[in-house]
């Protein structure tokens, strides 16, 4: 194999080898842009180093050639003592990952060819800054030298002289410091610095192999579910410099706004500078536009290469260029990261410059885009104070009382507060907490923090790690920097999106994407309403490339209505059990209670039509568009009163020797309803077969509502959908005597209802017994929730909770397998049913209704295993819509 190729050999497709720094830098070498020359070391060869201990046998030689054309192109030798040439190696794999090692600059200096650089450069303190660099670097990065001490030194240097930025150092005290940081490479690294300057470039390059493997990048990868093996490639790039006086610097740019797409000149500039100076703050940068001011030659060379770049690549570029002595040199380009507004605008942006085309368009956004442009915002235009900023943990906008513990957060909510949650870091203890707050806010923790993933999984606004926030719990209230203090009960505000935190109460705006779904228009400021007509040409996009199709769980007519206007084809999952509260638990009560079957024939002649009712709405708001029906799912006891509540109100009564024969009664059945794992329990398809009529009561009163909707000429389109079934023989059962109901009601109103029956797959044996079940069952829908529940043997309200972060952390999850479908286990299962399912019946509608059905990853595997339909909560229909058009293209 070979294992190293000159910048003029690659190309950016090749980024499995080369990776996306190499790739890049070798495409625009090609472009004909001015690129240092240089050469880079495949993955291959980091693979087989990191493999086998050693560099594959072919490497050294490989890199002497390339080392030695590269010096024969420059005129000069490596490290050469009179004139000598300098190269960076740089760490590059194909995906950007932190915890992979640093550039190195500046190596091929030493004692004597700092020397000559200054004579060739005529510039002494050039060259001893270079040099400090160097060592600076090598030392931290290769050497492992805590990098403190080097600022410390650096910091010492110029409190001396008494100033403070570093280009107000001179050569001797720069001269001086190196001296310092050889001291410290000595006594850190028990070595000295390395003078030859083929063991510097070496060392570096092994360094990088190194790094591919370090705990905080092997932590990334997990996290990412990056693949362990792909290594890095390193990039050894002839050294230019940005820090040769006024006339040379150094900039980053981007081709277009990142945060609106707007075209334009967006950047910073850094005059008589080297490497990261610029993004590093050191000292102030300059807005790019004012390098019009300073070299105009450079310049204008920049926006020209700017422009070729962006036809090139057809998209957003960042860039990072370096000035020397007049002399533009590009060193890094890539597709650069955006706003999720400014991902729509510049996509819809490409197509109208004939770019590309809309299907390359779709790939150019993404649903967790798009939800995070449908939060609500805080409003930009009001003045108030920003005093931290963490980490964006889960998005939104939430307003409340400081509170400092979960006790209070519970206490003050009941009372009609809003409070936000604030600790250092939560645990399960807080959960309670967490439920009553509006928001959480951590000072601790990052993204995988126990903060972090449970408001993920509630959907609550959280920020976490917001490390300037010091947080006493002790003494309720927080000191914010400059010494400012909330104590508790202050009104703050948090942007969980952004991760800012505000002092007081920010006034919340409705996101104009959502206003745009509902159908409120209404004219905004000027950048919502291309943010809106953006979002509007994309959904076309997609809906008109999608297969899959995108329904709603809704449980009343106006969510239904709701879902409808944000695109929903129908309903795939509206839930009973929510028409069985309410006022309504009376009737629910007495028919659990029931002694005789009088009494509970009578429980149930009352409830029906009040669930006709419900269904005639629903129906009615879903006209003409498919309204799945889930029979009652949960366990009895959740429509009856809490346990301990209960036993109390029975005491209370006797001891007063008041009557209390009901309660009683209520008593021992909530006793014999109790059960130790209820998701395990009497549910489903199970209450239908013990509890006689209440399914066959269900299913009058669907029924009963189409029939009527019928008569009124509306076009309902019910489908009967049986919970938890694991066997054919419970679907059998059921089914036999919902067709008997329906053919009753059917000829007792003279119409034809068309109902259809099917049944979840929620349950590792219904997956496994697809076929069978297919025999009774027109349709499937795949309960992903409880099905993810069951498959790897946890209850969700328990496990999010208790070891979810560890498991997060440690890198077994990327991602709860309550948020992102298990494509590996869970998922194989649902291809598995989906497969046998429509080898018994090849009409068998198939769709799912788990919290799954409005994930973009997952929406991508539905649609891989040929479901017709995902079905998800109503302000996920958009995402849904956009993804499915995302797989489809
Ligand atoms: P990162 O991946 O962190 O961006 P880079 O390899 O791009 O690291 O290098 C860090 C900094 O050093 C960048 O500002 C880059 O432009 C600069 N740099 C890298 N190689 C050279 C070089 N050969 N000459 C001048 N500057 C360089
Ligand atoms: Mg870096
Ligand atoms: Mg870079």
């Amino acid at each position: 194999a070979k294992f190293v190729y000159d910048f003029t050999e690659g190309n950016k497709d090749l980024k499995d080898l080369l990776g996306g720094k190499g790739a890049n830098l070798a495409e625009m070498t090609n472009l004909g842009l001015p690129v240092p020359p240089g050469f880079t070391i495949t993955t291959e060869a980091c693979k087989t180093y990191l493999d086998s201990g050693e560099e594959p046998a072919a490497l050294r030689d490989e890199v002497s050639a390339h080392l030695d054309a590269l010096e024969e192109a420059m005129g000069k030798k490596l490290g050469q003592a009179d004139n000598p040439l300098l190269v960076s190696v740089r760490s590059g794999a194909k995906f950007s990952m932190p915890g992979m090692m640093d550039t190195v600059l500046n190596i091929g200096l030493s004692d004597k060819s700092v020397q000559g650089l200054a004579k060739q450069a005529g510039d002494e303190r050039f060259a001893w800054d270079s040099y400090r660099r160097l060592i600076q670097m090598f030392g931290k990065t290769v050497l492992g030298v805590d990098g403190e001490l080097f600022e410390d030194a650096l910091e010492s240097a110029k409190a001396a002289k008494k100033v403070t930025v570093d280009t107000e150092l001179e050569a001797a005290d720069l001269k001086k410091l190196v001296t310092k940081f050889k001291k410290i490479v000595k006594t850190e690294a028990g070595r000295d610095f390395p003078q030859d300057p083929r063991e510097q470039m070496d060392l570096a390059i092994h360094a990088v192999f190194d790094s591919w493997n370090t705990d905080r990048a092997k932590l990334y990868r997990r996290q990412e579910r990056i693949p362990h093996d792909l290594g890095t490639a390193v990039n050894v790039c002839s050294m230019v410099f940005g820090n040769l006086g006024p006339d040379s610097g150094t900039g980053v740019a981007f081709t277009r706004d990142p945060a609106s797409g707007h075209q334009g000149v967006y950047g910073d500039y850094l005059q008589n500078a080297q490497g990261e100076d610029v993004v590093a703050g050191i000292r102030n940068t300059v807005p790019l536009a004012d390098l019009e001011k300073i070299d105009k030659k450079s310049y204008d060379q920049l926006m020209q290469i700017m422009e070729t770049l962006e036809n090139h690549y057809k998209d957003l570029c960042d860039i990072e260029f370096t000035i020397e002595r007049g002399q533009l040199w590009m060193l890094q380009t890539r597709v650069g990261k955006r706003t999720a507004g400014a991902a729509f605008r510049i996509a819809t942006q490409l197509v109208d410059q004939g770019l590309i085309d809309e299907a390359e368009a779709l790939q150019r956004v993404n649903g967790a885009q798009l939800a995070q442009l449908m939060f609500p915002r805080f409003d930009e235009d009001t003045k108030v104070q920003t005093v931290g900023r963490g980490i964006a943990a889960s998005p939104g906008a939430a307003v409340g009382k400081a509170v400092f513990d979960s006790y209070t957060a519970v206490k003050w909510s009941r009372s009609g507060e809003k409070v936000i949650l604030v600790r250092r870091e939560t645990n399960p203890d807080d959960l309670d907490g967490m439920i009553a707050a509006e928001g959480i806010l951590t000072s601790r923790g990052g993204k995988t923090s126990h903060a972090a993933v449970v408001a993920r999984g509630m959907g609550k606004t959280c920020v976490c790690g917001a490390e300037e926030l010091e947080v006493d719990t002790k003494r309720r209230r927080m000191t914010v920097p400059g010494g400012h203090v909330v104590e508790e009960g202050d009104l703050i505000s948090i942007d969980g999106s952004s991760g800012k935190v505000y002092l007081g109460e920010v006034p919340v705006v409705p996101s104009p994407v959502v206003e745009y779904f509902e159908g409120r228009m209404h004219a905004g400021a000027q950048d919502a309403d291309e943010l809106v007509e953006a979002v509007h040409r994309i959904m076309a996009f997609a809906d008109r490339k999608r297969r899959l199709r995108v329904r709603a769980n809704a449980d009343n007519a106006e969510d239904a209505m709701r879902a409808r206007r944000f695109g929903a084809q129908g309903i795939g999952l509206c839930r009973t059990e929510h028409m069985f509260l309410g006022d309504r638990r009376e009737l629910v009560e007495r028919l659990i209670l029931a002694d005789t079957e009088a009494e509970r024939e009578e429980s149930l002649k009352q409830l029906l039509p009040l669930q006709k009712q419900d269904f005639v709405e629903l129906f009615s708001a879903m006209d003409g568009l498919p309204v799945t029906v889930r029979l009652l799912d949960p366990p009895l006891h959740e429509f009856l009163p809490d346990i301990t509540e209960l036993s109390v109100r029975v005491a209370l009564a006797e001891s007063r020797q008041e009557p209390h024969e009901n309660l009683l009664r209520l008593l021992q059945a909530v006793h014999r309803l109790h059960e130790q794992n209820p998701m395990l329990g009497l549910r489903g398809v199970r209450l239908g077969l013990v509890i006689p009529g209440l399914f066959t009561m269900q299913v009058r009163a669907i029924a009963e509502a189409a029939a009527e909707r019928k008569a009124a000429k509306g076009d309902p389109r019910a489908e009967i959908m049986i919970p938890l079934v694991g066997t054919v023989q419970e679907l059998e059962i059921v089914r036999e005597e919902a067709d008997q109901v329906v053919a009753e009601v059917e000829a007792a109103t003279g119409t034809d209802l068309k109902l259809s029956i099917g049944t979840m797959i929620e349950l590792p044996r219904a997956a496994l017994t697809a076929g069978q079940i297919a025999e009774a069952a027109e349709f499937f829908s795949f309960g992903t929730n409880d099905l993810t529940q069951t498959v790897w043997g946890f209850s969700r309200d328990d496990v999010e909770a208790s070891f979810f972060t560890a498991y997060l952390e440690k890198g077994i999850f990327g991602v709860s397998p309550f948020e992102t479908i298990d494509r590996d286990g869970v998922g194989s299962l649902v291809k598995l049913a989906a497969e046998a399912g429509r080898a018994t019946r090849p009409d068998l509608k198939l769709g799912v209704c788990g919290e799954h059905g409005g994930d973009p990853e997952s929406v991508h595997f539905f649609h891989e295993v040929g479901l017709d339909y995902v079905s998800c909560s109503p302000f996920r229909i958009p995402v849904a819509r956009l993804e499915a058009g995302r797989a489809a293209s």
